[in-house]
């Protein structure tokens, strides 16, 4: 990274202080406090072991494989601003005990035990989209339906993700409601990440590409930041 984008990020991350230090305290530079204790943000990496999610149409890479690297590399970000955070999924192993019948009932439910233990101040989802026609692109944010909170969240995270996307040449997603169970687990603003379609070869492309998850996860950072500025 240039001397001058983190000159860039500090300088924003200084401002983001101050600003929400309104409705939490920022107790040194490199923390984020929110009351008494520190801003905590769970990743989830989406699947896992025998659930690979879908596969990416030209390399066949697995859902699961992205979204950890991507949930690995998110919390590396969000620490970096001072945020601490904790991982559903750590390893390419799913959340289950055994394979036999309802693994995944199984994974979810530990998903949401893990979930409430941390007890968070936001939750992060991450996915990768897949449409039978290969021309959709781009990212997008799902919300719990009725949730104004998860809405405004999405909104901030959406308008990163397509102002990322739109350098690809790819136009505006909309982010949508859903009735996920994972975002109905968080007792606190949530939000899925679907960052790219696994059925679009160009999507695909940059998905693989170290320096566009880079990209994609500053993208989120400034997503949540925008969201957490919004609420000050
Ligand atoms: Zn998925």
């Amino acid at each position: 990274m240039k001397k001058c984008v983190v000159a860039l990020l500090l300088a924003v991350f200084t401002g983001f202080c101050v600003a929400v230090s309104l409705c939490v305290n920022v107790l040194s530079s490199q923390t984020v406090f929110a009351g008494d204790n520190v801003f905590k943000i769970v990743v989830d990496a989406g699947h896992g072991g025998i659930d690979g999610g879908v596969s990416g149409v030209n390399t066949g890479v697995k859902e699961s494989d992205l979204n950890l690297e991507i949930a690995l590399k998110l919390c590396e970000r969000l620490q970096s601003f001072g945020f601490e955070t904790a991982l559903t999924r750590k390893t390419k192993e799913g959340l289950y005990d055994t394979t036999a019948k309802g693994f995944k009932k199984r994974d979810m439910a530990k998903r949401k035990e893990i979930i409430e233990e941390e007890s968070p101040a936001l939750l992060l989802s991450v996915h990768q989209n897949y449409y039978p026609s290969s021309s959709q692109r781009g990212g997008q944010i799902f919300y719990l339906k009725g949730d104004d909170a998860d809405e405004k969240l999405a909104a901030c995270l959406q308008t990163r993700l397509n102002a990322l996307y739109e350098k690809e040449g790819v136009k505006a997603r909309k982010y949508m409601p859903a009735e996920y169970f994972i975002l109905s687990c968080a007792p606190c603003p949530a939000a899925l990440i679907e960052c790219g379609f696994l059925s679009s070869p160009k999507d695909e492309k940059l998905l693989c590409s170290e320096a566009f998850l880079d990209r994609l996860v500053s993208s989120v950072c400034d997503g949540v930041t925008d969201y957490l500025f919004s609420q000050a």
